[in-house]
């Protein structure tokens, strides 16, 4: 054991948590239940995510927020980024997670107080330390090339040192469901040394995610039992106690099922990521696992109130990480509570809990309805409830919405896209109409010239407006169509409504859609614009793309400026 590791164990715990805010591990044994998530570490894995310290920093104080127990930081010494993330976590001040380093255990055939990955573990100044160890006797074959035996060692070596530096540590076993599958005597003794060297928490991993939910029921329960069987013979070398925990990747399609069905069998633990990222197909979706556990179990895993928090966790991560949430993810997802069928909106007045499994406010998420071609009266009034346009009791002018949606959906239009076009509608249908201008003509060229071996295609638009009595006629230009378009707009009106200055068009996409009449095929355009607040989308259709993008963008910044409360001048 090196002295200059001791001499800085003292103030190791950089992260100053008030007592009042202690939770997991200071509660007696028999309530504790661990909420652990790696998204910083085996999240970072998922193919095209990549996280700098800033976002990996950004991410630990959303999960701080959210209240998880622990928060895996990364491989301090493997991982240069990792290093860096560690130091300047010290200076953060955590309420509920305890942050972790991951890493694995000594080489083979070296003193683990010689080993520098070790070292870079307890130079990174955490509480716990998660250290990962081969539980498959064919892996410490074939991938780590050294004998079971000395694998042990290892184990055991790596697992003292660190408690003997003071630190907490989980023993990550890799591969332990099909390690145990072919050699369960091994993938115990595997655990077994570590508990008796000192880890708190043997956490199974379904590393290659191939496992069913019975498999892991099975495989848990006869872990469960062989350890509680040497506790209670008390035979030296039996495990003092340690607790199980699961780490489930998704490759079946089964990674939150797996992880319930441990929990099920006695796992009190439970390894995730949010929004499910990961190598592969991704590892157990800690926001689906949380929600399952608190709502469906009512097992208490986060701070009292969090839970509402959770659709703002999982959509901030995936601002920080760029990689869009996934709209039908279970409870977070934008669509987890969306209702589009006219049957369903029906219900839905009379009784929310028809067609919802839980109340979306649990979750911080909230009830969408879907106005479309599908829709009833039912939708329409929910939606404009929702909108804060108030319809009620008028049944001819619901009546006249539905209709008009209807057709317009016929021809192309998608108002389940496109939430802010359905009010303009609907405020169009109520007789309140939003006007900010008169369009008199608008045309758009695009030419295009090569210079310098490179092609240079440029955009102009003329629009002529009219506000009042003033008539405005105005060019600008763009690198497209609808930029063109967009900027002309801007110029006509930009000193009637400087409010257009706060609004940026932040989206466009196309669809060709298929026509039953032959050839003319029309064209989908959606524009989604934003605020300093929020975006929303519109839709247009047209014979082309200029027509359909015209119609999306103008309805917009009509839009935009209604946000605004700006007044028609
Ligand atoms: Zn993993």
């Amino acid at each position: 054991m090196s002295s200059d590791h001791d001499r800085s164990d003292h103030d190791r715990f950089d992260h100053d948590r008030s007592d009042h805010d202690r939770s997991d591990h200071d509660r007696s044994d028999h309530d504790r239940f661990d909420v652990y998530d790696t998204t910083l570490r085996d999240g970072a894995q998922q193919e095209g995510l990549a996280l700098s310290v800033r976002d990996k920093l950004a991410i630990l104080s959303l999960l701080d927020d959210l209240g998880v127990g622990y928060v895996e930081g990364g491989w301090p010494g493997a991982i240069p980024k990792d290093t860096e993330f560690f130091s300047q976590a010290r200076g953060v001040r955590l309420r509920h997670a305890v942050l972790t380093a991951f890493g694995s255990t000594r080489r083979a055939g070296s003193a683990v107080d010689a080993d520098p990955q070790v070292r870079a573990l307890l130079d990174a100044g955490t509480e716990v330390v998660t250290l990962v160890a081969k539980a498959h006797s064919r892996h410490v074959e074939l991938a780590l090339r050294t004998t079971p035996a000395e694998n042990l060692a290892m184990v055991a070596d790596t697992v003292a040192h660190l408690v003997a530096h003071g630190r907490r540590v989980f023993l990550d076993a890799e591969h332990f469901f099909d390690g145990y599958a072919a050699d369960p005597s091994y993938a115990l003794s595997v655990l077994r040394v570590a508990a008796v060297s000192g880890a708190e928490v043997l956490v199974l991993c379904d590393t290659n995610g191939g496992m069913l939910p019975d498999d892991v029921t099975a495989t848990v329960t006869a872990v469960r039992a062989a350890l509680d069987a040497d506790s209670a013979a008390g035979a030296a070398g039996s495990s003092p106690g340690a607790l199980l925990g699961i780490h489930c990747h998704n490759d079946t399609g089964c990674a939150v099922a797996n992880t319930l069905a441990a929990v099920r069998a006695g796992a009190v633990h439970v390894q995730g990521t949010v929004n499910g990222y990961g190598e592969r197909t991704g590892n157990a979706d800690l926001t689906t696992v949380i929600a399952d556990l608190e709502l469906k179990w009512g097992r208490r895993v986060l701070p009292v109130g969090a839970l509402a928090t959770l659709t703002h966790t999982a959509h901030a991560v995936a601002e920080v990480t760029a990689m869009a949430a996934h709209p039908r993810a279970p409870y977070v997802g934008a669509s987890a509570f969306a209702h589009k069928a006219g049957l369903h909106a029906s219900a839905i007045r009379v009784d929310d809990s028809l067609y919802q499994h839980v109340e979306p406010a649990a979750v911080g998420n909230d009830r969408r309805m879907l106005v479309s071609e599908m829709a009833g009266r039912a939708s329409v009034e929910l939606k404009a409830a929702e909108l804060g346009v108030d319809v009620a009791g008028d049944h001819e002018l619901i009546g006249r919405v539905v209709a008009r949606v209807k057709a317009a959906e016929a021809v192309g239009y998608a108002y389940d896209a496109a939430d802010a076009s359905f009010e303009l509608l609907l405020r169009d249908e109520a007789g309140a109409p939003v006007t900010y201008c008169d369009v008199e003509s608008w045309q758009v060229h695009t030419s295009s010239h090569t210079a310098g071996g490179a092609d240079t295609g440029k955009s102009e638009a003329i629009v002529k407006l009219r506000t009042g009595d003033a008539r405005s006629v105005a060019v600008g230009e763009g690198n497209g169509p609808v930029n063109a378009l967009d900027s002309a707009i801007r110029s006509a009106l930009g000193t009637v409504y400087p409010e257009l200055a706060k609004l940026e068009l932040i989206d466009f996409r196309v669809r060709i859609l298929d026509s039953s009449h032959g050839t003319d095929a029309v064209t989908r355009a959606l524009v989604s614009t934003a605020d300093e607040r929020g975006s929303w989308t519109t839709v247009g259709v047209g014979a082309n793309v200029v027509e359909a993008s015209w119609e999306a963008l103008f309805d917009g910044l009509r839009y935009g400026l209604l946000r605004q409360h700006v007044s028609p001048r």
